[in-house]
């Protein structure tokens, strides 16, 4: 694997690889405006650079180092590419057009260790980390899918992986997101993602980032939590209430919970009351999805009287509550879909439907 890429370095560590290379710093700077602002994909056009530095810089630290060895376009706009890196280990990430907002959804980790059981993703568990370059790439790739008259608006970091079990790279990856030498997505604009990692969830009220946190619930009591996310086993509903409420007063940002509709699982209405019970514990919103069926896995998506239902009772109750829209339901749109049939089929698919798809 190429042991370097341009998308691992802050300004700081790039001038300072370039001093060693008897370059001046200021190159460092010129490089980054290339890539991060005028939208450069490898060092040939960087007219300001010397040819013999293009020319080194290009063999030991490219700027992308995945292939896009697919991509999928819905016929409502949400495009998804598969990434291959250079080991051969692949990675999704999602553009998602709303209105004038362009989402990017990102992956932390190869496969994925939490192994919800609604979840293609889980199915394998987990590869390996991505290093923070690689989660930044990622966000590059899909900025560089908008279509020309659009900004990437968002970054959310809800893709394969646990984010706080790769935390480094994770928070390395928000802060080249969020700079002003980097993408500059406004911070408030960045969500993280978790199943609920307490430890982790305290650290990054720390880090002095505005950012959203999501907490994956799914489940309103530790009971059935466990039973849909069982590597939460030791991870009780009372501890992530917890760590909410530290991260709530360290940033003054509202927690958002993520609760997945899983037809005739955690969709009655006790559980909506329960869940009521736990969202007010804390200052939060909840996120209610549909779930998207996967292939193979026995779990169904509840019909959408149901899911009204459900967060009718929330409002009731008194939680600000959001019913998220399904994307991208005509292509492999849930996270690890299109992995698995990738990895599946052992064939790169760009096929013809997901093509006319995206027109
Ligand atoms: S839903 Fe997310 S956390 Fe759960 S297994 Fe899938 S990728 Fe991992």
């Amino acid at each position: 694997m190429t042991p370097d890429g341009l998308f691992e370095h802050t300004p700081e560590t790039l001038a300072a690889l370039l001093r060693e290379r008897g370059q001046p710093p200021f190159r460092a700077k010129q490089i980054l405006e290339w890539v991060y602002q005028k939208g450069a994909e490898t060092y040939d056009g960087m007219s300001n650079l010397p040819q013999t530095l293009r020319q080194a810089l290009a063999e030991t630290l490219p700027v992308y180092r995945s292939a896009v060895s697919a991509r999928q376009a819905s016929s409502d706009g949400t495009v998804k590419l598969l990434l291959t890196w250079d080991d051969g280990a692949t990675s999704e990430c999602v553009m998602i057009p709303d209105g004038d907002r362009r989402t990017a959804c990102i992956s932390t980790q190869v496969g994925c260790p939490v192994k919800c059981v609604f979840c293609a993703s889980g199915i394998g568990g987990l590869q390996r980390q991505l290093t923070r370059g690689q989660i930044v790439e990622q966000a590059m790739r899909v900025r560089a899918v908008c279509e020309p008259d659009a900004r990437l608006s968002n970054v959310v970091f809800m893709g394969l992986g646990e984010p706080l079990a790769n935390y480094e790279a994770t928070v390395a990856a928000v802060r080249a997101i969020n700079a002003a030498w980097g993408m500059e997505i406004g911070a408030r604009k960045i969500t993280i993602s978790t199943v609920g990692v307490p430890k982790g969830i305290r650290r990054l009220a720390e880090e002095q980032l505005q950012i959203t946190l999501a907490i994956s619930l799914h489940a309103p009591n530790d009971e059935l939590r466990r039973r849909i996310i069982p590597w939460a086993e030791a991870i009780g509903i009372d501890e992530l209430v917890d760590a909410a409420n530290v991260y709530f007063r360290s940033t003054g940002r509202e927690v958002t919970l993520e609760y997945i509709l899983l037809g005739g699982v955690n969709d009655q209405a006790e559980h909506a009351k329960e869940l009521a019970v736990v969202a007010r514990r804390m200052r939060s919103n909840v996120n209610l999805i549909r779930y998207n069926p996967v292939e193979g896995l026995p779990y169904q998506r509840p019909a959408a009287e149901d899911a009204e239902r459900f967060q009718a009772i929330l409002r009731r109750e008194g939680v600000n509550t959001h019913m998220r829209r399904s994307r991208g339901l005509d292509i492999d749109a849930a996270c690890g879909q299109l992995r698995r049939r990738e990895a599946s089929s052992g064939t790169v698919m760009l096929t013809a439907r997901s093509e006319a798809g995206g027109s």
